[in-house]
């Protein structure tokens, strides 16, 4: 159990990045669910924090109907006043941060061919995914520092590795994904630059890659989405959330990888 630990996670209205909040807070987290949306992040919450037989519906801002600390937080990972909020918000309830999940991504490319793709399809694209990632990051470093044991764990995806994407034999889709897949390897190099920069302040900074999971995020996608459920996509980012104060950094772990996590 992670008793008094206080982790945030970014777009946790949905998909993966809800069943980390929900598994999170499940280990004893207190978990700040990141949604840009106020609805969808307070219909999540009341949702997760229900009791299983209804009987404990939940504050607007927050709940523990069946046991789980998870609050709602505005947080736009593109409006740097949004997040900044979140942080203060975060800082005057807790004090401190342990633990940073960078979950929100966007992919926008499902109808349009590579030849196709402008540079704005990869600044709307990177907006999330990267620059999102360092916005909140380094809004969080402050909290982050004032941990036992900081952890960031930022959600990356095959579709970045470079290893595959040069590989011809790769099992990944045939089509590319110019701006989605750029800007996870850009994500995965942000990742180590950061891992390399904090290693001496003692927070590990480390990327997961949850597998194909059919979410709204591949909901127009042409190919096979995959069988695996948001619980499978959630364990490499949870485990990578929860290593101890010894564990890894600058690592990338997919979901074949969990050996040495
Ligand atoms: P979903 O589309 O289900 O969820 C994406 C989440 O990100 C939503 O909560 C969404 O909020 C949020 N989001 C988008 N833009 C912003 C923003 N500007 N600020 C804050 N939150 C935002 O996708 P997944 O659960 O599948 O994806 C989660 C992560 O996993 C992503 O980083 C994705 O790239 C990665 N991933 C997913 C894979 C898969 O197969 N599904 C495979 C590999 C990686 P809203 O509801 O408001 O849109």
């Amino acid at each position: 159990m992670n008793a008094n630990e206080v982790a945030l996670v970014t777009g946790g209205n949905k998909g993966i990045g809800r069943e980390v909040v929900r598994r999170l807070a499940g280990q004893g987290f207190t978990v700040y669910l990141g949604a840009r949306d106020p609805e969808r992040g307070h219909c999540a919450v009341e949702e997760l924090t229900s009791a299983p037989d209804g009987a404990a519906r939940t504050a607007k801002s927050g709940g523990r109907g069946n046991g789980l600390d998870i609050r709602f937080v505005r947080l736009d990972v593109g409006d740097v006043a949004s997040v900044r909020a979140a942080v203060t918000t975060i800082e005057a309830a807790t004090g401190r941060l342990d633990v940073l999940v960078n979950n929100a991504g966007i992919m926008v490319e499902w109808d349009v061919r590579t030849t196709d793709i402008t540079a704005a399809h990869l600044r709307e694209v990177f907006e999330v995914n990267v620059f999102g990632v360092v916005t909140v990051t380094s809004a969080c470093l402050p909290l982050l520092r004032r941990s036992p044991n900081p952890r960031v764990v930022n959600m990356s995806s095959g579709l970045g590795s470079l290893t595959l994407l040069s590989d011809p034999e790769s099992p990944l889709p045939a089509q590319g994904f110019l701006a989605y897949s750029s800007s996870k390897a850009a994500l995965n190099a942000v990742t180590l630059i950061y891992a390399n920069a904090l290693r001496a302040d003692g927070i590990k900074v480390n990327a997961a890659s949850p597998g194909l999971v059919p979410t709204d995020q591949n909901a127009a996608a042409t190919f096979p989405r995959g069988d695996r459920s948001t619980a499978d996509g959630a364990v490499v980012p949870v485990l990578l959330s929860t290593i101890s104060a010894d564990g890894p950094t600058g690592v990338f772990r997919g979901p074949n990888s969990l050996d040495d996590v």
